[in-house]
């Protein structure tokens, strides 16, 4: 019999944001595959008869390199195994599912994606965030962190009229803001950053492109964080004071 590998999106950290299509086949899965972002996600994976095998990367610090991941979710298929690929968020965003995929598709085994909720989008929310209004940007722009000079053309990002959602951008924070800056984006512009969205210690950071960075490192902010740039921002302060009964 042919294994099949399942490429699944965990969510952003909460076990009843998983899609019920996401935990059917982790309930069939014969070995799971999964990394760090993936939250209380795990507890679930514990229930299962799966053999599981946690695969997370740190930064600086691979448990596995990208070729022994793909190699392995290849050879438990080619076991004739159901192999579930699970990762945080959505497997497509910044997720390297992609990279799987192309290489499963060569390996000639079978594969399925399976979505999950990403959280470019949903940890803005968690915070009262709408990723788009009707009354700011027209566009959202989810960016990487780590591209921070190379690849992206900063000048035309920071002249676009566009939410911009930043991912893997914590330890980058100081440049990414500076470059935004130096292209001609408001310092005044609104930015917050989520920490640890949908958790017990989630926290939300509310300043402008000009001071965020150092309201973060001043508030010893950690990762995973999400950094919405835009004035979809306004809409949670907003909220926050209708809720609080101040408008
Ligand atoms: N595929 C994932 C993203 C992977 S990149 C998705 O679709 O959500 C990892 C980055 O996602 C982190 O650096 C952080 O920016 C963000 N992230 C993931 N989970 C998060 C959470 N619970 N709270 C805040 N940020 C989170």
């Amino acid at each position: 019999m042919k294994g099949k590998v399942f490429i699944v999106g965990a969510g952003p950290g909460r076990k009843d944001l998983l899609t019920i299509r996401a935990l059917n086949v982790i309930r069939e899965a014969d070995v799971i595959l999964y990394d760090d972002l993936i939250g209380e996600v795990v507890e679930v994976l514990k229930e299962t008869k799966a053999k599981l095998v946690s695969v997370g990367k740190r930064k600086g610090r691979h448990k596995f390199e990208q070729e022994e991941i793909n190699r392995m979710l290849a050879d438990f298929a080619k076991e004739g195994k159901i192999v579930v690929r699970l990762k945080g968020g959505d497997p497509f965003v910044f997720g390297r599912g992609g990279e799987e995929m192309e290489f499963l598709a060569r390996e000639g085994i079978d594969f399925e994606y399976v979505p999950g909720v990403t959280s470019a989008i949903a940890v803005p929310g968690a915070a009262g965030i709408p990723i788009t209004h009707r009354n700011c940007d027209p566009a959202v722009v989810i960016i990487t962190g780590h591209e921070t000079k190379e690849r992206l053309n900063w000048s035309a990002l920071a002249k676009l009229n566009a939410t911009i959602v930043v991912l893997m951008g914590l330890s980058n924070i100081e440049k990414i803001c500076a470059n935004l800056i130096e292209h001609g984006k408001d310092p005044e512009t609104p930015v917050a950053v989520i920490e640890k969205g949908f958790s017990n210690e989630q926290r939300v950071v509310d300043g402008t492109l000009k001071e965020i960075a150092e309201k973060v490192r001043r508030m010893n902010v950690s990762p995973p964080a999400v950094i919405v740039i835009g004035k979809v921002v306004e809409i949670m302060r907003n909220v926050a004071k209708l809720r609080e009964g101040l408008v």
